[in-house]
């Protein structure tokens, strides 16, 4: 399966995890999605990020703002059922709040961030 066809296929599910975020009653709206690699070397020089691998740049992942009863919220425990959603959508999703999908807070978090990893 070439890049565009991965492309297509995790824009079908980042519609699957809207609908589902909102009838668990965490309202999404929009962060980043494609990243150029002028804007990742700026996050990476200033800290924001530490690769220049990141999925954003390749149409693989996207950013997400949740808000739970009107009130933004990016806390693990809020997030997580929406995050395991993601991950039972494709074998390749990861989501940025557990990476290692242990289902464990642990590590690096970025509850915002999914992505499929191919
Ligand atoms: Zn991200």
């Amino acid at each position: 399966m070439g890049l565009s066809q991965h492309q297509r296929e995790f824009t079908l599910n980042v519609s699957k995890l809207i609908q589902f975020a909102f009838s668990k009653g965490i309202e999404l709206t929009f962060g980043e999605a494609y990243r150029t690699r002028e804007q990742q070397l700026l996050y990476v020089q200033s800290g924001k990020s530490k690769t220049m691998n990141s999925n954003h740049l390749r149409r693989l992942a996207v950013d997400f703002n949740f808000f739970k009863n009107g009130n933004l919220t990016y806390k693990f425990e809020d997030i997580k059922e929406i995050g395991d959603y993601w991950e039972s959508l494709h074998p390749k999703n990861r989501w940025g709040g557990d990476w290692n999908k242990n289902d464990i807070k642990d590590g690096f978090i970025d509850t915002p961030h999914f992505e499929m990893n191919i």
